[in-house]
């Protein structure tokens, strides 16, 4: 009940949102849910990227990254991609609502971490955009985990261009230092919440800046994850 209606029942379509049909009260049915694109079962454990055998990557290996563990619930690929761009983009909650339920599932067999933090915009982006999407995808996975939502633990300082509007090898750059931990963290176990995780450069910054600030542990909880370049 409190789920439904911090969603805004009224603006929720009952059926799934990709075919219509009824999906029981979720926003997705089990059959579009079923024929999502997946990741391959063979990946590296701290950053997703596919490899041979579920060994640590050589990134991974080379250059830890400042979360230790990733977990993403789908391949960023047609329909989640559209998913995400209705999400963002639009404001569409439903869209919002099923990948969170997406990423609650992939992330229901793990230890509730002891809080929640999604992804923050710069405040003017925030401004712009009206809400932030990682923050609507998160709501569900603290109702289902029991970890508190902290959505202050850190902040945007830096309003950076979009990282999907640079290329590749510009983008790690452009994210440095933009984010800054305002919030004892102290011995925290904290999942960091975004929608995609494509370079994880962004997901790193902002693990960075809560480590930092004194976290224990940082697990990224992405709903998609590229399978692209790394
Ligand atoms: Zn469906
Ligand atoms: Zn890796």
């Amino acid at each position: 009940m409190n789920r439904r209606l911090r969603f805004g029942l009224a603006a929720i379509p009952r059926d799934c949102l990709l075919c219509g049909a009824g999906s029981g009260g979720n926003a997705l049915c089990r059959a579009c849910r079923n024929a999502l694109p997946r990741l391959p079962a063979a990946r590296c454990p701290i950053c997703a990227v596919p490899t041979t055998g579920s060994a640590i990557c050589g990134a991974c290996l080379a250059d830890p990254p400042f979360f230790q563990r990733t977990l993403a619930a789908v391949a960023y690929r047609f329909p989640v991609d559209a998913l995400i761009q209705a999400s963002k983009y639009a404001g569409d909650l439903g869209a919002g609502r099923a990948l969170g339920e997406l990423l609650a599932d992939a992330i229901a067999a793990d230890p509730a971490p002891d809080i929640i933090v999604p992804m923050p915009l710069h405040p003017a982006r925030l401004k712009q955009r009206g809400f932030n999407q990682a923050l609507e995808i998160a709501r569900p996975l603290a109702w289902r985990t029991g970890a508190s939502l902290v959505t202050d633990a850190c902040a945007r300082v830096k309003d950076t261009p979009p990282q999907a509007s640079l290329p590749w090898k510009e983008r790690e750059k452009n994210i440095r230092s933009a984010f800054a931990c305002r919030k004892d963290l102290s011995g925290k176990r904290i999942a960091l919440v975004d929608d995609v995780m494509t370079t994880g450069h962004t997901l790193n910054e902002a693990a960075k800046a809560l480590k930092k600030g004194g976290a224990a542990q940082v697990h990224a909880w992405a709903v998609a994850r590229t399978l692209g370049e790394n």
